[in-house]
């Protein structure tokens, strides 16, 4: 289904800007006009969004289903006549999820929660592997204290909250990278998570350890996990029989797919908006992320038809690899090492549908103040504040530790938190309308960037380090396990 926009979502267009472009203020707020309506009329992204999700579906990096993303979204930058190419880069390791199964039982007891393995979990044989089922708690020292020597050898399963927003996102990545090497630390034959997911919703993202992970790691259906700690707690002794199988193996080829608009004043200073195109595979990854996908296809498509040239390159990057590792976009800044410096602005879309409040501007005052004025034009769709902190989590990070300026579109919630990375990440849960506004806002912060005259440059080694040491940035590297990297000076910028 197309969507008509109604009119009266055309934001207020009126403000004289304050700020210089190479085309006049006025141009440039015409250009934006122009690209705001066409991008609120009918034009193809919510097919292109059913194409990428509903034929093509989940497609993790490494997967069939993600090679033909790659080349249908080739295919939509040619049909809009935009110069695309896929650039080649190296995946650490192949990890596909297969199936999971799980059997628990006791005395007097007997069923089967459905259960996922998280990327990078071990596989057992086909027999399957059997073992105590403990109880885990929440995961904390205490646990791993009061479980003592009966958690050797056992699987133990993790309590968790329910994942209902952003905050519980964060703080899911920042617990599990705790436990599970406690958990390994206590000898234990497995990790088990509750799935953190509402109604039985299965889910999949990352063992802490990634790679290295050399365990068999699940998510148990919420409910079945509840009914087992309840058992546990009445004093039931449980044992669990799992089955897991993985495809897994070596370093592999993957590719980002880029598309570019040349800039006609400054073609060599170069302005990136990007999206992930791979998603985890138990959903259809349409929240994370072929919503954002879609819409920036839709940028460029619009661009491109309306004639509209900025001063400075714009490249819409669609990355492979982020769910493991952010790895297309690391690769990007290696292989473009000699662009870097030209790089203005990279910014990136990755917070499903909800509507965009605004920008996290990775605690450089200077691009919020700048962001403050490219949102100008699109100020009807607002209120928008600029959230001055750095966060680690998609693809803005190598940009953001090799000192170029970056941004991530903060958005609302919505119905993201739920649906992450589950099993219910499908068409349906999008919100068209918004994405749409959303596209509007996108197209204003590409045009903006691409135009207005900056006055930042690529910060050194020593001031991003300055800016870690002023911001909790360690902690969410450690969250995210990028934290070594940039101590060796493996990622991010050199002296
Ligand atoms: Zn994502």
């Amino acid at each position: 289904m197309r969507l008509n926009a109604p009119s009266r979502l055309l934001p207020a267009i009126s403000i004289a800007l304050a700020w210089t472009f190479s085309a006049t203020a006025d141009e440039h707020e015409s250009d934006v006009q122009r690209l705001v309506a066409a991008l609120l009329g009918p034009t193809p992204m919510v097919d292109d969004l059913r194409e990428l999700t509903d034929e093509i579906g989940g497609r993790p990096t490494g997967s069939e289903a993600n090679l033909r993303s790659v080349d249908w979204a080739l295919e939509k930058f040619r049909q809009a006549g935009i110069e695309a190419k896929s650039e080649t880069f190296e995946m650490p390791a192949l990890w596909l999820g297969e199936s999971a199964a799980a059997n628990v039982f006791g005395e007097g007891v007997r069923f089967a929660p459905r259960a996922a393995a998280m990327p990078f979990s071990t596989g057992t044989s086909e027999e399957g592997l059997t073992a105590p089922l403990v109880d885990g708690g929440g995961g904390g020292e205490e646990d791993f204290e009061r479980l003592g020597e009966s958690a050797k050898g056992a699987f133990v399963l993790i309590e968790t909250d329910e994942l209902v927003d952003l905050a519980g996102l964060f703080a899911e990545y920042g617990a599990n990278a705790q436990i599970e090497p406690r958990a390994f630390a206590a000898g234990v034959a497995g990790v088990v998570y509750q799935g953190s997911r509402s109604r039985n919703v299965l889910h999949r993202h990352n063992a802490a350890l990634g790679p290295e992970n050399r365990h068999p790691v699940l998510a148990m259906e919420r409910d079945g996990a509840r009914r087992a700690l309840r058992l546990l707690r009445e004093g039931t002794e449980l044992t669990m029989e799992m089955r897991v199988s993985v495809r897994s193996g070596g370093p592999y080829e993957s590719f980002n797919v880029i598309g570019e608009i040349r800039g006609n004043e400054s073609p060599e200073e170069i302005v990136v908006v990007g999206a992930h195109l791979d998603s985890w595979g138990l959903g259809t990854g349409a929240l994370d992320n072929g919503c954002n996908v879609v819409m920036l296809i839709d940028v460029a498509r619009q661009m491109k038809r309306l004639g509209i040239v900025p001063r400075r390159t714009v490249r819409f990057a669609l990355w492979n690899g982020e769910e493991q590792g952010l790895t297309g976009s690391w690769r990007y800044v290696q292989s473009h090492a000699e662009e870097l410096d030209r790089h203005v602005m990279a910014a990136s879309f990755d917070i499903g549908s909800g509507r965009i409040t605004g920008f996290f501007t990775g605690g450089r005052p200077e691009l919020a103040a700048a962001t403050d004025r490219v949102l100008e034009p699109v100020a009807g769709l607002g209120p928008f504040t600029q959230a001055d902190v750095p966060i680690v989590g998609t693809d803005n990070y190598d940009f953001m530790m090799e000192g170029i300026g970056n941004l991530v579109a903060n958005q609302e919630s919505a119905n993201y938190g739920p649906n992450y990375h589950a099993r219910s990440d499908t068409f349906d849960k999008v919100d068209q309308k918004q994405v749409r506004l959303n596209a509007a806002i996108a197209a204003a912060v590409t045009l903006g960037f691409a135009e207005m005259d900056v006055d930042w440059d690529r910060q050194t080694r020593v001031e991003i380090q300055e800016l870690i040491d002023a911001t909790d940035l360690a902690d969410q590297m450690k969250s995210f396990r990028v934290w070594e990297t940039w101590e060796s000076g493996e990622r991010g910028r050199r002296d």
